[in-house]
């Protein structure tokens, strides 16, 4: 088994949640919206599970919009609200290193008569609030900006945001998934109006999350049918999907306070001993304000690519930057946003540690990496 240090690409079902799940597709398989007693049944978690959510981020059960993931809770939130409040203006502000989700958004709706901004973040990928507030027009109805990055690891000061929206009157969207289960998530607290989840990020299945909306913010809803969730998300539940992400929440909100400790002391030896050991080696994002399980570094004079073939040949598994966009040969658009050349963001390389990883999973990579790095730059006409 590979020694996985990619958890911010995909996480394994927790088993317990698979345990949770089970009943849900043979024995209680009803559908909610039947009027017969299986049906009531599958009503009754259903509601269980919207509690359960409401209660992770602070929101009440109302306010929970169940999705197909993170990808459709981002278009719900953007084009829905946009489209529903075009009335009152036209414009909406996005980070420059938002998920490439809300990129494609953004680039849908200005096709459709909306103006989109993007902010500028600082070297570290953080948004800062001035450069927020002088884009603002009074056309700005919408503003979307992650609560962390899921390549940097960058945590933003979404509460500071929150609060600047809240007084302008202007809608604040944030996309939590990077930090979901790493940080603790309060809507009411940070003034957060439309926030996206996804199960996947909390060691629930794949393709199901949450849109939570607050009460008073209406949509348009994209996916049109029988009406099922308040008639913002057609299209019959996906109850064991629900369940199980359910029961991810319910598991991560006892075991965070001490997983997270466990994470920070990986994600630190990783940056300590990498720093140390390997020359010309350095960390992007930011050095405190961070994820902490996010470990983000570039090597002078060498791929990232060629990196992560190495020590996918030691059996270890890494990343060099979002999956999503894997396939382009383009260098990441948040790397560039913090000012890094093609070439630096090229070099770049990606550990993010979970649930199941150990002691031992940090010692292969302390281990590994010098080696590799010093093969390749041996190899590399780039490095001098
Ligand atoms: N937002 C962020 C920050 C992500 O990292 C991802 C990918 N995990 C998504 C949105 C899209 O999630 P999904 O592919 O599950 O819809």
């Amino acid at each position: 088994m590979d020694v996985y240090l990619d958890y911010q690409s995909s996480k394994p079902v927790d088993p317990r949640v698979i345990e949770a799940m089970q009943p849900y597709f043979y024995t209680t398989f009803g559908n909610p919206s039947s009027l017969h007693s299986s049906g009531d049944k599958a009503t009754r978690v259903l509601d269980q599970c919207r509690h359960t959510l409401a209660d992770f981020i602070h929101a009440q059960p109302d306010e929970i919009i169940f999705t197909s993931g993170a990808t459709e809770s981002n278009n719900l939130s953007l084009i829905g609200y946009a489209m529903r409040n075009k009335n009152k203006g036209n414009h909406i502000l996005i980070s420059e290193i938002e998920h490439i989700s809300i990129h494609n958004i953004a680039k849908y709706l200005e096709k459709n008569g909306f103006t989109v901004t993007k902010i500028p973040v600082d070297q570290y990928g953080r948004v800062g609030l001035r450069k927020i507030e002088e884009r603002i027009t009074e056309k700005t109805i919408l503003i979307s900006i992650g609560y962390a990055n899921n390549e940097i690891g960058t945590v933003q000061p979404i509460a500071e945001i929150g609060k600047l929206c809240k007084g302008k009157g202007i809608a604040f969207h944030t996309d939590a998934v990077a930090a979901e289960g790493l940080l603790p998530l309060d809507v009411e607290k940070d003034n957060i109006d439309l926030l996206t989840l996804s199960s996947n990020d909390i060691y629930g299945p794949k393709g199901v999350g949450v849109l939570y909306g607050a009460k008073g913010f209406r949509m348009t809803p994209i996916i049109i049918g029988g009406g099922q969730e308040n008639g913002l998300r057609s299209g019959t539940e996906n109850i064991p999907g629900i369940v199980g992400m359910a029961k991810a929440a319910e598991i991560i909100q006892k075991e965070m306070a001490e997983e997270v400790k466990r994470f920070q002391g990986y994600r630190d030896r990783l940056i300590e001993n990498i720093l140390k050991t390997i020359p010309r080696s350095h960390l992007n994002g930011h050095p405190t304000e961070r994820l902490p399980n996010n470990a983000h570094f570039r090597f002078d004079g060498i791929e990232g690519e060629s990196l992560l073939l190495s020590l996918k040949d030691k059996g270890i598994a890494a990343s060099t930057g979002s999956a999503c966009s894997s396939k382009t040969l383009e260098p990441s658009h948040t790397l560039i946003a913090l000012g890094l050349l093609h070439e630096e963001a090229h070099g770049s390389l990606e550990f993010t540690c979970g649930r199941f990883n150990r002691d031992n999973d940090i010692d292969a990579v302390l281990k590994a990496l010098p080696e590799v790095v010093e093969r390749l730059r041996k190899l590399s006409p780039l490095y001098k």
